[in-house]
């Protein structure tokens, strides 16, 4: 069952954190990306160095410990922001910024989340029924890969992702930018992602990086029971907030909103 949400009154993009901590679960991780972690020359590191001292894990490292101050934050999400190099996903001018909880632009009009942001709705997600049951996220659909970042994190936390882009330019990016990090369970979709992606239907965890009027019923539709849905959506004063959906085992879904967000919209089509 959805915990009650907290009292409704954050300022958009300032998420009030709730979460568990929780032994660390990193199904998504290849042994080469295993060994790299573990001290191995990273080739996504190599080939965009920075010699901003970014490619270190202790930059990561202080950014987690930024956000688990500011928590509580679920720790499996934490640590795995503390392993996913943030820097290879903003363009090169933004680089000194990557490890602040801000937003970033990533081109074609988009933003990378803020990362107190992404660390909220993700351990939002790691306490619906079947996450908290496997101790991960299970089948993912992610709408709106962006940059691809979300994306590589949701890989630690489950079996399997599937993101879509609408915009071709992010969409053939993010395969750029997450290829040698061989995620081998991620598969990266170009389209519209208001339908959602029937072919691996039913997702355990379904999370949308846009904001719509309402939550497309396609996405409940593609949701399995005991699955969790997050996402921003228009309130009554066309103002943002998160509603997280629980697929209920009896029958039927349970709503809950949260906070209020920022995120950019929504939109049909793929350009
Ligand atoms: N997940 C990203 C955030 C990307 S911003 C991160 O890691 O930070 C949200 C993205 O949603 C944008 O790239 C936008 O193009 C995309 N988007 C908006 N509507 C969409 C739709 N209907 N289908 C797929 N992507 C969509």
């Amino acid at each position: 069952m959805a915990r009650p949400p907290k009292k409704l009154v954050s300022s958009p993009g300032e998420p009030q954190p709730q979460g568990a901590g929780g032994a660390a679960f990193n199904p998504g991780l290849t042994a080469a990306a295993t060994q790299r972690r573990s001290g191995g020359p990273s080739p996504v590191a190599a080939g965009r160095s920075t010699g901003l001292g970014l490619d270190s894990e202790g930059v990561r490292r202080s950014m987690v410990e930024r956000l688990r101050a500011a928590g509580p934050f679920d720790a499996r999400v934490l640590e795995a922001m503390a392993a996913v190099p943030r820097h290879l996903f903003v363009d090169a001018a933004l680089v000194t910024q990557a490890y602040e909880d801000t937003s970033l632009p990533i081109g074609h009009g988009q933003t990378i989340s803020k990362p107190s942001v992404v660390a909220r709705m993700i351990g939002v997600l790691m306490d619906g029924v079947s996450a908290r049951s496997g101790g991960h996220l299970g089948r993912v659909l992610e709408v709106g890969t962006g940059c691809g970042y979300q994306a590589a994190l949701l890989c630690r936390l489950s079996r399997h992702v599937v993101s879509i882009e609408r915009i071709r330019g992010l969409h053939e990016k993010a395969r750029e930018l997450v290829s040698p990090l061989r995620m081998n369970d991620l598969r990266l979709v170009y389209g519209d992602g208001m339908l959602g992606h029937p072919p691996n239907a039913p997702y355990d965890s379904i999370i949308a990086a846009a904001c719509g009027a309402d939550v497309p019923a396609t996405w409940l539709d593609q949701l399995a029971i005991g699955g969790r849905l997050i996402s921003p959506v228009l309130d009554a004063a066309n103002k943002q907030r998160l509603v997280v959906i629980d697929r209920l085992e009896s029958a039927g879904f349970q709503r809950t909103e949260y906070e209020a967000v920022q995120f950019v919209p929504l939109k049909s089509g793929a350009v």
